[in-house]
């Protein structure tokens, strides 16, 4: 079978600066230098997962140390890089950058931090179906590094390469995006259509350390020892769902690229580098959310008083109110109590549409994904 694509793997073990420059060279090197994705002298965005305000060990961002190699790769081959991503929202983008370390290591490699938000955007209306817009920094660069981290998600199971590119549509409409395309499949289908408009010349997984069970934000932290790259985001998604353990059907964004694909299509790319050991179920937890796949779509959409997912609030929630300004249906709210005591938000079950984005906003990890009764034992019968 003919190869479409490449996707390379490299093991790396720690986020010291000169390994992980060795390491990034390497992956250049196994897939044919620079030189092969991008002209000599190009404006080249570098478009880290900078999710929210987190230090770079706590594994929710792109580690900064990547983004450094990836930097002065590009400046090697005579190119001129610059480092954007929205956020998830409502926090100040300032703090996002200076917790995470990206405004320190673009400072010390001397290369522009944009913000998305500034230079306007252009809209995009896809077959009628899909409307949504990309910052217009991300549209006029002549070519786009994806550096995505390796992680669990609540809504899609792995965010990687294709999830990743999410972040160059700007500010609050990614949540808005949201109640348009509520479930987990036409979410997905939305992904798809951004990956295809703002298509990665490359892509870079930050797979040193990665979260595993509940993420993106509040999984945990797990030491998978990898760098890996790939022109195709596709490929290189489904190769890291391979050295996980996840069936790459799963994932709802790679299920819509693998319909009427046959077993013959995992042949269509090869994997080249390092042999990278995989991992077991055990090892590797995927997030709790998963038991939401057992119902197909159609389905759960039918049964749905019975089958959900739905945020629970814990004690240690310190009233912040970043999960009800996130939240895109408007079915959390924050009340006071008769003493004038803030409570903790509320939810209206009716208007929840499972995004999850409660949960990943929350800073303190406070919110639990809790599955409804019959999911809980669709899901115990499954495992049985
Ligand atoms: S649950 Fe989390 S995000 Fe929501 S108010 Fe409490 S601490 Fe803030
Ligand atoms: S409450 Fe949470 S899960 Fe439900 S719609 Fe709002 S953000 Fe999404």
């Amino acid at each position: 079978m003919k190869v479409n694509s490449t996707v390379a793997v490299v093991r790396c073990q720690s986020y010291d600066t000169l390994e992980v420059n060795e390491c990034i060279k390497c992956l250049f090197a196994l897939l044919g230098g620079v030189e092969k994705f991008i002209q000599h002298g190009s404006r080249v965005l570098i478009k880290p997962n900078l999710l929210t305000d987190t230090e770079p060990d706590e594994a929710t961002t792109t580690h900064p140390e990547v983004v450094r190699a990836v930097i002065r790769a590009l400046k090697s081959a005579g190119c001129h890089p610059f480092v954007a991503d929205s956020p998830a929202m409502p926090v100040q983008l300032e703090k996002i950058w200076e917790k995470t370390g990206i405004k320190t290591v673009c400072k010390e490699e001397d290369v522009p931090l944009l913000n998305l938000e500034k230079d306007g955007v252009r809209q995009f209306n896809i077959a009628g179906r899909f409307s949504f817009s990309i910052a217009r920094a991300v549209l006029e660069a002549d070519a786009i590094i994806n550096i995505p981290k390796v992680k669990t998600h609540m809504l899609t199971v792995l965010t990687c390469a294709v999830k990743n590119m999410y972040g160059v549509v700007p500010g609050y409409q990614k949540t808005t995006l949201h109640s348009r395309y509520p479930t987990a499949y036409e979410f997905s289908e939305l992904l798809v259509e951004i990956y295809k408009v703002a298509r990665p010349v490359l892509n870079i997984a930050d797979g040193i350390v990665g979260m595993c069970g509940d993420g993106p934000s509040a999984g945990k932290k797990i030491a998978l020892g990898f760098l890996a790259g790939s022109p195709d985001g596709v490929m290189l998604d489904i190769a890291i769902c391979q050295i996980l353990g996840i069936d790459p059907l799963s994932v709802p964004y790679l299920a819509q690229f693998l319909k009427g694909k046959d077993s013959q299509f995992y042949s269509s790319f090869e994997i080249t580098g390092d042999l990278i050991r995989k991992f077991s179920r055990k090892e590797f937890e995927l997030p709790t959310s998963i038991v939401r796949r057992v119902i197909p779509g159609g389905i759960a959409r039918a049964v749905s008083r019975w089958v959900w997912i739905r945020p629970v609030f814990m004690d240690n929630c310190i009233r912040c109110g970043r999960c009800v300004s996130v939240c895109p249906a408007k079915a959390l709210t924050l009340t006071d109590d008769e003493n004038h005591r803030l409570q903790k938000p509320q939810l209206d079950a009716k208007k929840c549409i499972e995004c999850c984005c409660c949960h990943e906003i929350c800073p303190e990890q406070a919110i639990k994904m809790e599955p409804s009764p019959l999911l809980r034992l669709v899901w115990k019968r499954k495992l049985e």
